[in-house]
């Protein structure tokens, strides 16, 4: 056996094919029946789950939520979407496909796996596209237009279940046989499929094992055999009967307070899951810390893989999928060099990569000469390259997600106050008019802590940050996003973005010519050749640019969640999104997705340790308030 990679990566499976058939050599055993592995799905998980008729009955803006054990080649989620589409209701409905996997198939394997079934080719095309890279934890993948939703767990299956908060309405047991895969079928996680499930929860298994559905009845599920598919004779089937309240209640109104990218892509998350929602702001859609010309999608992978760098890499994979989506419009996924500006961060990227394994889909480690051409200039050191950035236009973006029939948009009201009044939400505004809300989520960036019903206790604060407009012509065309102790990006237009500078104790909101000069003397050290030999560097005084406030935690990490109340618990239909820092591009398509599987009782895309990292309580300070 070979030695377990190094983190984040994941081992992958080893196949052999027979006759055209997948087999896992370490199990040997087949992903799939020999006869129809694709007859057999339907005949034992989408038949004896009653998929066709319980999915049909979906209320408006419900969800149904599958669970599997072994992903293995996703022709079970293929055909589970199949059916999907041919028997969901005509109403906006979510269909949760939540898995898991601790030897995923690498994208070729699968690629060719998913090729046996030419009637589900338009379905693995899409599956294949957001396939995400081969590193531990969880995945949410969101296809057909948001209608389908996939939560991919690399890793073993008891860390799974432990890690991820849903509740199933079907199960699919499909590991490998018993006898050749036990890991899979231990009582453990037997009770895991019980926690997991809700009154009424169906199960199939293509096992007939006596000890299998003895462990399933103890847990409780009414255990029935049955016919089974091809050469097995039978196959067991099971339902949860136990009383209690299956649908989580609509979360009535929501109001959401600022509309930059953390904002609009939560309220255009909920809007797409069936969920109206009113979008309130001062201005207009992306116009505070979102509102620059250009934006850099740029993570800081940590030396360490903790929970602070799973959270950073698995919120750039889902943003690199999401903004997908805008790609020739808004957003430019040109590629972005991380440069190993300095000898400390020749010494922090030499360090990272001794320490971890990453699949090349996300970066890898490129010579000086290897990044002077990915930028299309020379640099002074390599570093590393991430194919899939690039760079987005945010205002134009937010503006994009702020238009939804089901967004109501309140832009030119401020509010300045939150009270709770009747069970809902009170928020006053300057103008002097009152909105109500069952559930309201703060997301005004540096101007959060004054909507805070606690004030003064929670550590954010408020970073300048000035960018500067280089004209075109004054500088050598980058073709990629480059990084270092400056950011630039292509030119857009007549301009190519740069900056910002980072200043923590000015409040001054207009551009300055020592913070454009600070912008060009940092960017010509990072890289000298940038501006033409002819023309020299700009002069400050004549440049346009944008000032901002970035806003921040006192751990540099962001916060998302229910608004903790000061003592014990957290304040009821009461969450704050922001403290996004520099970083809000990449954080908040994923945060947003987290926030509103919250906020309709959905499957959680995040594990626990990740959710934890989020709580709006670890920004408390109890005592004096801060300032
Ligand atoms: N449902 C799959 C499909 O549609 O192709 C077939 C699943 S295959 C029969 C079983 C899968 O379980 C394999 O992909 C295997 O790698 C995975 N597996 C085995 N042991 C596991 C464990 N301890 N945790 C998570 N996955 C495991």
């Amino acid at each position: 056996m070979n030695r377990p990679p190094l983190p984040p990566a994941i081992e992958s499976a080893e196949l052999a094919w027979h006759n055209g058939v997948p087999e896992s050599k370490r199990f040997g055993d087949v992903y799939f029946s020999r006869d129809n592995g694709l007859e057999e799905t339907r005949h034992v998980f989408l038949r004896h789950n009653q998929l066709q008729e319980r999915f049909s009955q979906i209320r408006e803006g419900g969800s149904f939520v599958i669970a599997e054990n072994g992903f293995g080649t996703g022709l079970n989620f293929l055909a589970a979407w199949q059916a999907w589409q041919s028997n969901a209701p005509a109403h906006t409905a979510t269909l949760h496909f939540v898995s898991v996997e601790r030897f995923p198939l690498t994208r070729e394997d699968l690629t060719r796996a998913l090729a046996l079934w030419p009637e589900l080719k338009a379905l693995a095309d899409e599956l294949l596209l957001h396939y995400p890279p081969l590193v531990r934890g969880v995945h949410r993948l969101v296809l057909a237009g948001g209608r389908v939703r996939l939560t991919l767990f690399f890793g073993d299956i008891n860390e799974a279940w432990r890690a991820l908060d849903f509740r199933a309405d079907a199960w699919f047991l499909d590991g490998f046989a018993p006898a050749r895969n036990p890991d899979m079928w231990l009582e453990d996680t037997i009770s895991q499929v019980r926690a997991h499930s809700k009154p009424g929860t169906t199960l199939a298994t293509f096992t007939s094992v006596g000890r299998i559905r003895r462990a399933l009845m103890d847990a409780g599920f009414k255990m029935e055999k049955t016919t089974g598919y091809g050469r097995k004779r039978e196959m067991l089937k099971g339902i949860l009967e136990t009383e209690g309240p299956d649908q989580p209640e609509r979360p009535g109104t929501i109001a959401i307070i600022g509309a930059g990218i953390a904002g609009c892509t939560l309220a255009r998350n909920l809007a797409e899951r069936g969920y109206p929602v009113t979008l309130v702001d001062s201005r207009a859609p992306g116009n505070g810390a979102s509102g620059n010309a250009q934006g850099a999608l740029y993570v800081k992978l940590g030396v360490e893989f903790n929970d602070q760098t799973e959270l950073a890499l698995t919120s750039l994979t889902f943003a690199q999928r999401f903004y997908g989506n805008w790609r020739g419009q808004y957003w430019h996924p040109t590629g972005l060099l991380q440069l190993a500006h300095s000898p400390q961060e020749a010494d922090r990227q030499a360090r990272f990569l001794h320490r971890n394994d990453y699949p090349r889909d996300i970066f890898w480690p490129v010579t000086r000469e290897q990044a002077s051409e990915l930028a299309g200039m020379p640099t002074q050191s390599g570093g590393l390259w991430f194919p899939r950035s690039g760079w987005l236009e945010p205002q134009n973006l937010c503006k994009t997600l702020a238009d939804h029939p089901l967004i109501s948009t309140s832009f030119g009201v401020e509010v300045n106050r939150l009270l709770p009044c009747n069970g809902q939400w009170h928020l006053s505004t300057e103008q002097g008019s009152t909105l109500a809300a069952d559930q309201v989520i703060i997301c005004s960036g540096h101007l959060s802590p004054e909507l805070i019903p606690i004030k003064g206790r929670f550590r954010l604060k408020a970073i300048r940050g000035q960018v500067s407009h280089l004209p075109a012509p004054a500088v050598t065309k980058p073709k990629a996003v480059i990084c270092g102790n400056r950011y630039l990006n292509p030119t857009l237009g007549d301009i190519a973005v740069t900056g910002a500078t980072f200043d923590l104790h000015d409040s001054n909101p207009l551009p300055t010519t020592e913070s454009h000069e600070e912008n060009i003397q940092e960017l010509d050290s990072m890289l000298p050749s940038l501006f033409s030999p002819n023309a020299g560097k700009p002069r400050a005084e004549a440049l346009d640019g944008r000032v901002a406030f970035r806003c921040t935690t006192h751990d540099y990490q962001p916060v998302a969640g229910p608004m903790f109340d000061g003592e014990s618990a957290c304040l009821d239909d009461l969450y704050l999104f922001t403290g996004l820092g520099s970083k809000g591009l990449s954080y908040a398509p994923l945060l947003a997705e987290y926030l509103a599987d919250r906020l309709t009782g959905q499957p959680v895309c995040l594990p626990t340790n990740l959710v934890r990292r989020l709580e709006t309580r670890r920004l408390f300070q109890a005592g004096m308030a801060v300032s």
